[in-house]
């Protein structure tokens, strides 16, 4: 957007949009020394600048794209599901450390901070979103507050590698605007906010400061799954309980809706399971999770004769999906090595898959796809009470650099805001 003579915002085309920003970028006078260098502008490098600018530091917060927040600006939709009023520990992969991080409120922390920022909100289920319902109110209080906060924002600029010395850091990093070239500065604390361990630009973080890591892996994703007839129905949207098995184990479940894919599943609630798959896992389908076995033996056959009427289904389920079934029913169709016996009869068979259709998952689709990387900084080589690294004084790391991620709903967003609180905070005493 740009303003006419008028004052009305006009859409200006990305290309130039992105050269704009490009020469904005490159006027940002970035000293060669700064109390504290925030590595990386998304959601919890912002919070963690702002936190320590507005503790008095001179803070540089270097980011690699030409603007700050965009990621944000994807995420809900573009509408932004920043938290949840459920939110808790227990809904991460490492409930313990995110636990100590939280301390006592986490949501009245994350809610106090954005009232600051003049931001407002409203509750879909449980799921905060904020008022205008534009993720882009999300990342513009917070570009603003960082302002204020006399944060340099210094975007269009790569980081590349850092090293310690004496005094902290020294930090390299390259201009991604005309010339292209790599320019050094030092800063007493470091705070690595690079996000999935994927998605960092030529910069080896734990390598170059000698820390562990784990690798990447697509969480919160779509779920590939092997042929099945179903997956035919390639967009079809079906409300269904999920059940995730593991080796005759359950191991997972959840009632919402489920896209069908012709790879798979996706939808908010294969997403949640995305944690948890492994390939070969069953995944089983209660098409019907309203409806009892008994309600169900009254629609297909309430006589008990073995068979059942074409279209018995088409009141309760989507027609296409009834028929998809009743023509497996009739095969009496079942996955093969799902442990299932073969049903007695038509209608058994037709009852079994409304109930209980089964798929075999082949794992998590690829990095795109993903919301969240899991993988990252091994959290038990911070504290929890600083988020500083415990063998490099001074290094400090946020949101999704670290090992932590959380179910669908605001709760990956909720850790990078808390993240960037705590460590924000902290690199300033440093
Ligand atoms: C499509 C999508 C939708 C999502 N929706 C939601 C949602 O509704 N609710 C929710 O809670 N979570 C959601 N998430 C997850 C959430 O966006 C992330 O968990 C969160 O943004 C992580 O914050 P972060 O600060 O760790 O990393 P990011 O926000 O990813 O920021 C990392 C920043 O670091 C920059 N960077 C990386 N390397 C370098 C480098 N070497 N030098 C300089 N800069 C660098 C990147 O360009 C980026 O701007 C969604 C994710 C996706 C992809």
């Amino acid at each position: 957007m740009s303003q006419d003579g008028t004052g009305r915002r006009r859409r200006v085309s990305r290309a130039k949009l992105r050269e704009r920003r490009l020469q904005a970028a490159a006027v940002v006078d970035v000293a060669t020394s700064y109390d504290v260098v925030v590595v990386g502008g998304g959601a919890s490098g912002l919070v963690a600048a702002i936190c320590a600018g507005e503790k008095g530091a001179n803070v540089l917060l270097l980011e690699s794209s030409p603007e700050c927040g965009r990621p944000i600006l994807a995420t809900g939709n573009g509408r932004c599901n920043f938290s949840n009023v459920g939110l808790a520990p227990k809904y991460y992969n490492d409930p313990a450390f995110v636990q100590a991080v939280f301390g006592d409120d986490p949501l009245g922390d994350i809610l106090a901070f954005f009232r600051q920022c003049n931001m407002r909100w409203c509750l879909e289920e449980e799921r905060l979103y904020p008022l205008s319902r534009r993720a882009t109110s999300v990342r513009n209080v917070l570009l603003r507050r960082a302002a204020s906060a006399g944060v340099t924002i210094a975007c269009a600029r790569s980081v590349v590698g850092a090293s310690r010395t004496d005094g902290g850091f020294a930090i390299t990093y390259r201009e991604e605007f005309a010339g292209g070239a790599e320019r050094a500065v030092q800063a007493r604390s470091l705070v690595i906010s690079t996000g999935g361990t994927q998605r960092t630009h030529d910069f080896d973080v734990a390598g170059s400061l000698g820390l562990e890591s784990n690798p990447a892996q697509p969480v919160l994703c779509p779920v590939g799954c092997e042929p099945n007839p179903i997956l035919e129905l390639d967009g079809r949207r079906l409300h269904v309980r999920a059940q995730l098995t593991h080796t005759a184990f359950p191991v997972w479940s959840e009632r919402g809706e489920v896209l069908l894919r012709n790879y798979g599943l996706s939808g908010i609630v294969v997403f949640n399971m995305s944690r948890q798959v492994v390939p070969g896992d069953l995944v089983e389908l209660d098409l019907l999770p309203d409806l009892t076995k008994s309600e169900l033996q009254q629609m297909v056959d309430p006589f008990a004769h073995g068979s059942f009427e074409e279209g018995c289904l088409d009141g309760v389920l989507d027609p296409d999906i009834a028929s998809v079934l009743e023509g497996l029913a009739r095969s009496r169709w079942t996955l093969e090595d799902a442990g299932r016996d073969k049903p007695a009869s038509d209608s058994e068979s037709l009852m079994a898959l409304a109930k209980s259709y089964p798929l075999r998952a082949t794992g998590t689709t690829g990095h795109e796809q993903a919301q969240v990387l899991r993988g990252g900084l091994r959290t038990n080589q911070f504290s929890t009470k600083t988020l500083e690294c415990t063998s490099v004084p001074g290094l400090f790391a946020t949101g999704e650099a670290l090992d932590v991620d959380g179910e669908c709903g605001g709760f990956n967003l909720s850790w990078a805001w808390k993240s960037g609180m705590v460590a924000g905070a902290a690199a300033v005493t440093r």
